[in-house]
């Protein structure tokens, strides 16, 4: 069965070279298969007629039934058409034809009922369908066996060339006829009848063909959980041969580093999900396999900690430890706030960014070969060659949505290199990977994208921090939000001032920033007032150095672009003041008013736009001041810009999905991982007789890459 589905579409009775060209060029279908995996995106309903005189301006597609009284040609400046005039007993409307006129001219019979179908338009009191499909009325009587017509995506080329929607609906019906509609079972018995599912063929049949709505439906249903199921499968089994294949380096014990912090020098008490998350991420230590674990939390939600306690694991197995964060602001902190952490521990940990001087890299390069240094933090720097550490057993990546595989898999490198027994070869053994993101992905698409992933989730906030309150301001009450601004730094507040900075208007954004600045110093005049200015055109030093008259509250006020994004924590700072905040996507809007409500103060956050706002904007404003978590959010984003801007296209699987859709078929989704994990759970080689269509589909699937060619 499976190679009759290999022929190329050529061949089928009604396609020919030229329409199979275009099929191939314009929707890349090149078999039967590509052809039957062709989903329509809607479906009409074929049953209604429509009187003339029903029409609406805005009608949609209609069909009527009527006769053709006449042609006129009208030529133009920019070309002849032809005009048909076409009416029942209600009214008359004119057909419009630009192209093919001549054919059409020889194959109408006036004065005969015929069906035609298409969509009408209005102009100057006259209805008028250009191109319309029809059929003789006494064809059409015979021809109906759907009462639900299928609509096949489609492309300007493809009905300019003839091939219409109901050529494709001719062609699709021939596929079934040259296949007697059979076609292999693909999902196995018991899946079949615990989710009462459709046969495969009927499900296919249905979709194309739908014989009524519920039928429609359980097709429907049928064909996603399919696709889902083998998406779900292939992600689990991949983790699962990495898990066999590739050896970590095993962290046998709980050691007297972390146990002393954990017992002595805990600043808090940890959260439930941090304690949840740090066994997690214990059990992969222990385990003969590397860990590979992605660790979400929203921002505020205490990921730091329990990285360091990581960190402590490696040390506590005499291994080192790095931790990578994407800007040298992020890094500092970082440096920081685990140098205070370890203050009690005796632990030698030092900072590598761009701006390391040469003795300090010298110094840092030799400790880390002969394993005194134990912990390293730093920006892409840690990436460069010279960076060779003596026994690297676990490496952290903070914010991971900023770094690329790429360089994920250059971590992996500096892993310690061992000897296996039984050959000499030397063979680099990966460190333990931890990846954490502020960003969270929805749950449904974490699933999908990061199968391979191991994933930990902090979903509770530390306690005692206040919501933070978000309110959208226009231009025009920039006053009151200055006089607020005066009372948040009287009580001893510090305030953030963020501006948009996007590449292709850098120099009106910078120009902004700068008249911002200005009016901001006018406004809160020195001495009384200190203001801080950080922006990507800045050197390095200088904006280390006004982050950190900032961060030590020196200054009240920190004008910046969006460079303080990622990570930065200064806990007295509890006002967020965005500006165009019209211009900033909802993840990053979310970011950045993370970096307000970290102590114990009321903080706020002020969106600040001006009066022309898109429906797209309104919507993230709306949903910025109704909500604060950090996973609805991640929802919104999704259903605004779709998986693939939200990804990128190093991930875009999700988008290959032909029927299913992450988003709208979670439920489906859930289902059908359930289903995959329960399968593998208990026959991971798919060798059992029960498993055998799955394993056969898996193959097969695997063989003709329809839906795995996004697999590295
Ligand atoms: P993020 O997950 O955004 O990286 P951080 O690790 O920077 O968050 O933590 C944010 C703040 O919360 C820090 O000031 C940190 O000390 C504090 N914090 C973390 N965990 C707890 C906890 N369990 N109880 C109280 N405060 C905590
Ligand atoms: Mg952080």
């Amino acid at each position: 069965m499976s190679s009759k589905l290999q022929t190329p579409i050529d061949y089928l009775k009604g396609v020919g070279p030229n329409r199979a060209d275009l099929l191939r060029s314009e929707l890349g279908i090149q078999t039967y298969q590509d052809l039957i995996n062709l989903f329509p995106n809607r479906y009409l309903d074929r049953t209604k007629y429509y009187k003339i005189n029903e029409l609406q301006r805005n009608s949609a597609e209609v069909q009527i039934i009527g006769n053709i009284t006449g042609f006129k040609e009208i030529t133009q400046k920019r070309g002849k058409r032809l005009v048909g005039t076409f009416q029942d007993e209600t009214g008359r409307i004119e057909l419009v034809w630009f192209r093919g006129q001549k054919w059409i001219r020889d194959s109408i019979k006036p004065n005969t009922p015929y069906v035609i179908f298409g969509k009408v338009n209005w102009f100057n009191g006259v209805f008028s369908m250009p191109h319309p499909e029809f059929e003789l009325l006494s064809v059409h009587e015979q021809n109906l066996s759907s009462t639900m017509q299928a609509v096949y995506p489609s492309t300007e080329k493809l009905s300019n060339k003839g091939v219409t929607n109901k050529v494709m609906n001719k062609i699709m019906q021939s596929l079934f006829l040259e296949t007697n509609g059979r076609f292999a079972e693909t999902l196995p018995d018991f899946i079949h009848s615990e989710l009462k599912l459709l046969p495969k063929s009927d499900a296919l049949f249905n979709v194309h063909f739908p014989k009524n709505q519920e039928l429609l439906s359980r097709a429907e249903f049928r064909l996603k959980f399919e696709e889902l199921f083998y998406l779900q499968l292939q992600l689990i089994l991949k983790n699962l041969i990495h898990k066999s294949k590739i050896k970590g380096v095993p962290f046998n014990s709980v050691g007297p580093y972390f146990n002393s912090f954990y017992n002595d020098h805990l600043p808090f008490e940890l959260t439930n999900a941090q304690k949840r998350v740090l066994k997690e991420i214990r059990h992969d230590l222990g385990s003969n396999a590397q860990m590979n674990r992605l660790l979400q939390g929203d921002v505020g939600s205490g990921k730091t900690i329990v990285a360091f306690m990581s960190m402590l694991m490696a040390l506590d197995n005499g291994f080192q430890a790095c931790l990578m964060a994407p800007t040298a602001i992020l890094s500092v902190q970082h440096f920081q706030g685990l140098s205070e952490l370890s203050n009690k521990l005796n632990i030698s940990i030092k900072l590598l960014t761009g701006s390391s001087n040469t003795s300090q890299r010298r110094e840092i390069h030799k400790s880390l070969e002969n394993g005194d240094l134990q912990i390293l933090i730093g920006t892409h720097a840690l990436l460069e060659d010279k960076v060779k550490f003596k026994n690297l057993g676990l490496a952290i990546i903070d914010e991971q949505h900023r770094f690329g595989v790429a360089q994920r898999s250059k971590l992996w490198k500096k892993g310690p290199s061992s000897t296996l027994s039984n050959d000499s070869e030397i063979q680099i053994v990966p460190p333990h990977v931890l990846v954490m993101t502020a960003t969270p992905i929805p749950r449904t698409l974490a699933m999908s994208v990061y199968g391979d992933l191991d994933i930990s989730i902090i979903d509770e906030l530390p306690p005692g921090r206040q919501a933070i309150k978000t309110v959208h301001r226009y231009d025009s009450n920039r006053l009151k939000v200055m006089r607020f601004m005066r009372d948040e730094i009287e009580k001893g507040r510090q305030i953030y001032i963020v501006y948009p900075l996007i590449q292709e208007s850098e120099h009106m954004d910078y120009k902004d920033l700068m008249d911002g600045y200005e009016s901001i110093v006018r406004e809160f005049p020195q001495p009384k007032y200190q203001i801080s200015i950080v922006h990507g055109k800045m050197k390095p030093v200088d904006k280390e150095f006004e982050m950190q008259r900032f961060v030590k509250g020196e200054t009240q006020i920190m004008v910046a672009t969006t460079v303080i994004e990622v990570g930065v924590n200064v806990p007295n700072a509890s006002v967020m003041i965005i500006e165009s905040a019209e211009r900033f996507g909802l993840s990053q809007l979310h970011q950045l008013r993370g970096r307000v409500g970290r102590g114990a103060e009321q903080s706020f956050c002020i969106l600040m736009t001006s009066f022309k706002l898109s429906q797209d904007s309104k919507v993230r404003l709306e949903t910025m001041t109704k909500t604060s978590d950090g996973f609805e959010i991640a929802e919104v984003d999704l259903r605004l810009r779709g998986p693939g801007d939200i990804m990128g296209t190093q991930q875009s699987g999700v988008l290959n999905l032909k029927i299913a859709d992450v988003i709208k078929d979670k439920d489906i989704l859930y289902s059908a991982r359930f289903y995959a994990k329960q399968v593998l759970t208990s026959d991971p080689s798919l060798t059992n007789t029960e498993n055998k269509t799955i394993l056969n589909t898996y193959r097969e699937l695997s063989k003709y890459k329809n839906i795995w060619n996004y697999i590295s």
